[in-house]
C-alpha cells in the first residue's frame, strides 16, 4: 500500500499570521486534498523570546478564516501529539543524544565570543565561513575543564562524518517536487548546532524529529528553507531515517520585487481581512502565487481549484503580490456577493453610522446604490458618508466648483420650493427631476449642472449613487435641510 500522504504548516509565532505562509499552507492544504491525505498544523515556538500567544491565536484564527482546517493539530490533537514544540522539549534531547552517541554529533563548548572571532576571520581571508570543528575531537580532559569553567555545552551536528558514512563525494543531491534536482557542496554546510547550550533543540533540529514522528510525507515550504533542506537530510541519514520528499515554493515578492514588506501594503491575513477583503477573494489570489489553473479562468474556489491543482505543476520562480491584481478580484467577489449578505458583511465597516436611523428597506436601497466601485469592504465607509447625521461636509472642490458657481444660486432655491411638494418616492423624483431639469435646460443650463447643484448641496460631493434613490432615502426634511444650509 502507497504510504499515507501528510503534509503539515509549520508557523513560527514571531507574528501574525503573514500572508506567504497562508500560501504555503493553502498548498499544503490544496496537496492534502488531492491527494487524500492529512494536514497537520504544529507551532514552532522554540525561540520563547520571539513567541507570543497573540500571536498563536492570530495564527489559529487567520488559518481558520482562510478555511484551511487541519485534521491535527494543537487544539484538535492527534496520534502523534502534542502539535507545539515547546510542548515536546523532552523528545528532542533523546535523538540528540542518539546522535552523539552514534558519532554524528559532538558536544561544542565554544563561546560566542570564540565564534564571532573566527567568523571575523573568515572575513578577513575573504573565504565563505564554516565552523572551524575545533570541538571534534575535545578529550575527555578538556571538557572537564570547560565545564569547570562554567562553560555549557551546544550539540554540533558532524557533518563531514555524515558525508563520508553517506555520500561518494561532497556533493549532497535531492530531487525537488517543484524545482527538480537540487544540488550541495557538504563542505561549505559546516557543523551546525542542533541542541543549544540552553538545552533547547534549534530550528532545524526540531522539525527534523517532528516530521519524522509526525510520519510527514512530504515538506512543502518557501524556498528560503532550502539551504536547512540539505541539513535536515543529512540528520535523517544519521538518524537511519528516511526523509520526507521535499517541494520548495517560490518566493512572493512585492511588485517593486524586493522582500513583501508592511511597507508595500497589508502583509498579514488579519490586515487584509481588516481592510475589508473577502476571504475568498484572498484564498483565491493567494493559490494564483505560484499555481495557474489549466483552463485560464482564474476565479476559482478553494474545491475547483483543489481538484485542479497539481505540485510539480507549481511555479518554481518567485511571484509577485499584485495588489491591484487582488484588489480586481476582491471587486469580483464583492460583486458576486447576494445583497443580503453584502449587507452583512459591510456592518463592520459602518460602526462608526447609527445604522439604525434607517430602515433596513433604506439600508438595503443604500446598498444597491452604492456597491457597484467598491474594490475592499471597507471603501463603504466614506462612500456612504453622506447618507448619516443632519450636515454633510462639504469638500473645498465642490464648493468651489459648484455651490459657489451661478447655478446653484439659481437652481437651488427653486429646487426648494418645488420640492417640498414633492412625494419622495424614487418613482415621483425621477419624473419630477426629469421635468426639473428640462426647464432649466430651456434656459440654457445643462441638465448635468442642475443635477450637479442639488448633488452638492445634498451631498457635499460632484459624484456618489444615484440621485433619486439618494434623495429618496434622506428623505424630504433632509434633503430640503441641506440645500438651505449650502444657499
Ligand atoms: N517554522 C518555520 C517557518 O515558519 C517552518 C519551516 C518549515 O516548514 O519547515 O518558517
Amino acid at each position: 500500500m502507497a504510504e499515507e500522504v501528510r503534509v503539515r504548516i509549520a508557523p513560527s509565532p514571531s507574528g501574525n499570521l503573514h500572508i506567504g505562509t497562508a500560501r504555503t499552507g493553502l498548498f499544503n492544504f490544496l496537496f492534502a486534498k488531492k491527494m487524500g491525505g492529512k494536514y497537520v498544523l504544529r507551532i514552532e515556538d522554540t525561540d520563547a523570546e520571539r513567541t507570543s500567544q497573540a500571536y498563536i491565536d492570530n495564527i489559529f484564527d487567520s488559518l481558520k478564516a482562510l478555511g484551511l482546517e487541519w485534521d491535527e493539530g494543537p487544539d484538535v490533537g492527534g496520534p502523534y501529539g502534542p502539535y507545539t514544540q515547546s510542548q515536546r522539549f523532552d523528545i528532542y534531547p533523546k535523538y540528540a543524544q542518539k546522535l552523539v552517541d552514534a558519532g554524528f554529533a559532538y558536544e561544542c563548548y565554544c563561546t560566542p565570543e570564540e565564534l564571532e572571532a573566527e567568523k571575523e576571520q573568515s572575513q578577513k581571508n575573504k573565504v565563505a565561513h564554516v565552523y572551524s570543528g575545533r570541538c571534534r575531537n575535545l578529550t575527555d580532559a578538556e571538557k572537564e575543564a570547560f565545564i569547570k569553567e562554567g562553560r555549557k555545552p551546544a550539540i554540533r551536528f558532524d557533518v563531514q562524518k555524515a558525508q563520508k558514512a553517506f555520500h561518494d563525494s561532497n556533493i549532497l543531491t535531492f530531487k525537488d517536487l517543484v524545482k527538480g534536482e537540487l544540488h550541495q557542496d557538504m563542505s561549505l554546510i559546516g557543523d551546525f548546532v542542533i541542541m543549544k547550550s540552553n538545552g533547547t533543540p534549534t530550528y532545524n533540529f526540531a522539525v527534523v524529529i517532528d516530521d519524522m514522528l509526525m510520519k510527514m510525507s512530504h515538506v512543502i515550504r518557501g524556498e528560503d528553507h532550502i539551504s536547512n533542506t540539505y541539513k535536515q537530510i543529512l540528520i535523517y541519514e544519521a538518524l537511519g531515517e528516511k526523509a520526507p520528499e521535499f517541494g520548495h515554493l517560490g518566493m512572493i515578492l512585492a511588485p517593486d520585487r524586493s522582500k513583501l514588506s508592511k511597507r508595500h501594503g497589508a502583509t498579514a491575513v488579519s490586515e487584509f481581512v481588516e481592510k475589508g477583503y473577502l476571504i475568498d477573494a484572498l484564498v483565491n489570489f493567494v493559490a494564483l502565487l505560484g499555481w495557474s489553473p489549466s483552463d485560464g479562468e482564474e476565479i476559482k474556489s478553494v474545491d475547483e481549484i483543489a481538484k485542479d491543482f497539481r505540485i510539480g505543476e507549481v511555479s518554481s520562480s518567485n511571484s509577485i503580490f499584485e495588489y491591484d491584481k487582488l484588489n480586481w478580484m476582491n471587486s469580483q467577489y464583492i460583486k458576486k456577493l447576494s445583497l443580503e449578505e453584502l449587507k452583512e458583511r459591510l456592518k463592520p465597516f459602518l460602526a462608526k453610522y447609527d445604522l439604525n436611523s434607517i430602515t433596513d428597506a433604506q439600508y438595503s436601497r443604500m446598498v444597491e446604490v452604492t456597491r457597484e466601485p467598491l474594490t475592499i469592504l471597507s471603501d463603504i465607509t466614506d462612500a456612504v458618508s453622506y447618507f448619516f447625521g443632519d450636515d454633510v461636509e462639504v469638500d473645498e472642490e465642490t464648493k468651489a466648483k459648484v455651490l459657489d458657481g451661478e447655478v446653484a444660486k439659481k437652481v437651488l432655491p427653486d429646487f426648494i420650493e418645488k420640492a417640498t411638494g414633492w412625494d419622495f418616492t424614487e418613482e415621483n423624483l425621477h419624473e419630477k427631476l426629469e421635468e426639473f431639469r428640462g426647464f432649466y435646460k430651456e434656459q440654457g443650463i445643462k441638465p448635468k449642472e442642475t443635477m450637479w447643484a442639488i448633488r452638492a448641496a445634498v451631498t457635499g460631493r460632484t459624484r456618489g449613487a444615484d440621485m433619486c434613490a439618494t434623495l429618496c432615502i434622506l428623505g424630504k426634511d433632509k434633503v430640503i435641510a441641506r440645500c438651505k444650509k449650502a444657499l
